[in-house]
């Protein structure tokens, strides 16, 4: 009876595809889960340690809205070395509150009321909210499977208006793996340059790509005060719960994002900072031999799941597979609902993402080798027992 009160647009926005089905498997006991989107390791220790340290310090205050400078000058020396990135940590970076924060103030900074922002479908669930919540209106690129989920440029020219003011890229790409190199970028870079496009590049999946290293379109010099870099210490730093993350762009951008943050944020938590400079500094072991174990539950997921009748493409980066169940003729909805009443097995239904999710479902291997092997013996039967039926 009071909904008459509320703004709109939030009420009119859906909640999350992905909470909407883990609070039906969390009405069940037992339930074998390969749904969440987060590192099941520990933050490393070191980087614990620092933030303690600080604490111990008295380091218990506000820092400066844009964030310590000291963690903003490791970070640009971090995305010198790591990718060719080049961004001067007085002007052109802000500490924020995860990747999260980040996507919301560069929208809010960007966006007149009307303006078309583009988004990659299947998509991370928070693309389109964000982009709603700042006015927009989100126009839809469903990227195909037979790409490698990967952005083409007759894709994207078809969906430019004299409306659109920016483009949400996400590779590596929460849900289908998907990367772009620099070979992929290429063609599409003239297009951004001619029309003027913002790219809000969500890179926080940077660091888990297995095949290449890492390309942010920021590289491109020619559209390089274009591209709003996101990221974050949540993926990489496996730091989801501390709740940081970053934004770099030019410093026009970032002075008017950083109002947004300094008004409604101030700053990012203060021990978290100190831990994050720690992970910069000597973190990148800790990254490596998570990527090394990664790597063997995807490479296990992927030749598993095509035994047992679930066509999976190899994906290049972050930590989900993205199997078709399009042969089985049930919705991804319906297959994730069966799996979880026959065997008890979560994983996220593809639409959850977008339509042109539809037809896949998402498993996470942010999970232990021996639940991901537990959960593969369940798919199996439940495949066997679905043909048998069928
Ligand atoms: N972008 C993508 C693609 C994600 O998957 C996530 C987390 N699931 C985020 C941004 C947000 O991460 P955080 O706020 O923890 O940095």
């Amino acid at each position: 009876m009071y909904r008459d009160l509320l703004n709109k647009t939030v009420v009119e926005i859906k909640p999350s595809g992905i909470r909407r089905f883990f609070d039906l498997a969390n009405t069940k006991k037992g339930v074998l889960s390969l749904g969440v989107g987060e590192p099941d390791f520990a933050t490393p220790w070191n980087v614990c340690e620092s933030a303690i340290y600080s604490i111990k310090a008295k380091h218990t205050h506000y820092t400066a809205n844009a964030g310590l400078l000291s963690l903003r000058t490791e970070l640009s020396h971090y995305l010198r070395k790591r990718y060719d990135l080049h961004y001067s940590p007085n002007k052109e970076m802000i500490i924020t509150v995860g990747g999260s924060e980040a996507i919301d103030i560069a929208l809010r900074a960007i966006i007149n009321s009307g303006d078309e922002v583009i988004i990659l479908e299947p998509a991370y669930v928070a693309y389109e909210p964000a982009v709603r919540l700042a006015g927009g209106v989100p126009v839809f690129i469903e990227l195909k499977a037979e790409n490698q989920f990967k952005l083409t440029k007759e894709e994207l020219l078809e969906k430019i208006t004299d409306k659109t003011k920016a483009i949400i890229i996400n590779f590596p790409s929460n849900p289908t793996g998907g990367i772009m190199n620099k070979e992929d970028y290429e063609p599409l870079i003239p297009i951004i340059k001619e029309h003027r496009l913002i790219v809000i590049s969500d890179e926080i999946y940077a660091e888990l790509n297995y095949s290449s290293k890492h390309c942010s379109p920021a590289v491109f010099p020619e559209i390089r005060d274009l591209v709003v870099l996101i990221s974050g210490f949540s993926k990489a730093f496996a730091m989801t719960g501390w709740r940081l993350g970053y934004l770099c762009a030019n410093s026009i951008f970032v002075e008017q994002m950083l109002k947004i943050h300094q008004y409604i944020i101030m700053s990012a938590p203060t021990a978290a900072q100190y831990g994050a400079i720690e992970g910069l500094r000597n973190g990148q072991k800790y990254v490596d031999e998570m990527i090394v174990q990664y790597k063997q539950r995807r490479n296990l997921l992927v030749s598993r799941l095509n035994e047992i009748g679930l066509p999976t493409h190899m994906p290049e980066g972050a930590f989900y597979v993205f199997p078709c169940i399009k042969h089985t003729g049930l919705t991804s909805l319906e297959f994730c609902e069966r799996l979880l009443e026959e065997q008890n097995v979560a994983c996220v239904p593809g639409s959850a993402f977008g339509n042109a999710g539809e037809g896949y479902i998402r498993i996470s291997y942010a999970y232990s080798i021996d639940e991901i092997k537990m959960a593969l013996a369940k798919i199996e039967i439940f495949m066997e027992q679905f043909k048998k039926a069928n």
